[in-house]
């Protein structure tokens, strides 16, 4: 089925302000959201659509890639991964959306999701941090350790479930109208839904009962990953207060240049220079590879152009499924000056008929080759 445009989703113009974009999907949100559409599986699709569409277009680098290339920008490798967001990651986007999550100690004592009915437990925000890998960090995978500043709950803080809703999360009034008597439910003012608030909090602890604390985390990175892919470490975001859960560290995979070898996909290009003396007679080089250098043979009479292939020396694919080639272009190095002895030389070979170019059946045009690569 075709992808929804993100815009036409949130019912934006393209130029939209960040401002509109967040109400717009404020709106649908709460249009949408499962509490008010308990078993509609209809509205929880435009629910998570609505949320994968604001994912993307409240980020300045993800809105970008997407004006430029659509969806196809998040196929695959480091998108949505097919299938779409989780509950967890739409609920942990709310602390932006419906302002300051758990309540922001704005002047309420709780804290929660701040809408809809109903016990939930509350989840920390997702932390994003970037790192940078080498091309052969990449090829090989590589375990990291990051450096995190990460919200955690401070040692003497305190819970207790709320006294408003005796830990339910939400309220019931009843109240006399014509139509008789009504009973209606809605969030613990008190406790903003989540049923516990605070008891007793150190001096160093925020309105939440959390603190900042700088922690090593272990990230076990596969081999074949892609620049901008995130990983997902769950549970090492900043800690929720209370019985919540904790947001995730999204690591975000940035990709260095490498000297001599360009990543194309899973394939790796080396432009290989020889020179006039060595294509004429045939030489073998060293060349980079991600796992080391390895010598390999230049054949007599090799025409500048030509691509040679090192099957399975390129990336591994991220989904396992063997590894890429390769390709060592071969570009015979002209000098542009000579010295008098040298340009007799090749002043006497220009009529030479042996040296006339004489294209074989299998000398096939930069064009033809690259057809063949891709195909
Ligand atoms: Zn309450």
């Amino acid at each position: 089925m075709a992808k929804r445009d993100y815009y036409e989703i949130l019912g934006v113009e393209k130029n939209a302000s960040a401002a509109e974009i967040k109400k717009a999907y404020r709106k649908m949100a709460i249009k949408y959201h499962p509490d008010k559409n308990p078993d509609d599986s209809e509205a929880e699709a435009k629910f998570k659509e609505a949320a994968e569409a604001y994912e993307v277009l409240s980020d300045a680098d993800k809105k970008a890639r997407y004006d430029q290339f659509g969806h196809q920008a998040f196929e695959g490798a480091g998108g949505f991964g097919g299938g779409g967001m989780n509950m967890d990651d739409i609920f942990s986007q709310f602390g932006d959306i419906f302002g300051g999550a758990f309540g922001g100690g704005g002047g309420f004592s709780g804290f929660g999701g701040g809408f809809g009915g109903g016990q939930r437990r509350v989840k920390g925000s997702n932390l994003r941090i970037r790192v940078a890998l080498t091309l052969e960090e990449v090829a090989k995978g590589v375990e990291k350790k990051i450096k995190v500043k990460r919200k955690v709950q401070a040692p003497g803080t305190t819970y207790k479930t709320c006294a408003t809703c005796n830990g339910q999360g939400q309220v019931t009034r009843v109240t006399n109208t014509i139509l008789g008597r009504m009973q209606t439910a809605s969030t613990c003012p008190t406790c903003g839904g989540a049923g516990q608030s605070i008891d007793k909090k150190p001096a160093d602890a925020d309105a939440q009962g959390l603190k900042v604390q700088e922690e090593t985390v272990s990230v076990k990175i596969p081999a074949g990953v892609v620049d901008s892919m995130q990983l997902k470490v769950t549970g090492k975001g900043n800690e929720a207060p209370g019985n919540g859960i904790s947001g995730d560290l999204l690591v975000v995979i940035e990709e260095k240049e490498h000297e001599s070898l360009k990543r194309e996909g899973d394939n790796l290009h080396y432009d290989l220079y020889v020179s006039l003396p060595d294509a004429v007679l045939g030489t073998s080089k060293e060349i980079d590879t991600v796992t080391g250098k390895v010598r390999i043979k230049v054949e007599a009479g090799v025409q500048s152009g030509k691509i040679l292939r090192l099957r399975g020396k390129g990336i591994p694919s991220i989904n396992g499924y063997g590894s890429g080639d390769l390709l060592v272009h071969v570009n015979v190095w002209t000098p542009k000056t000579l010295n008098k002895q040298q340009k007799e030389f090749f002043e006497n070979m220009k009529n030479d008929e042996h040296f006339q170019p004489k294209p074989e059946s299998t000398d096939k045009s930069f064009f033809e080759k690259v057809k063949d690569m891709f195909s």
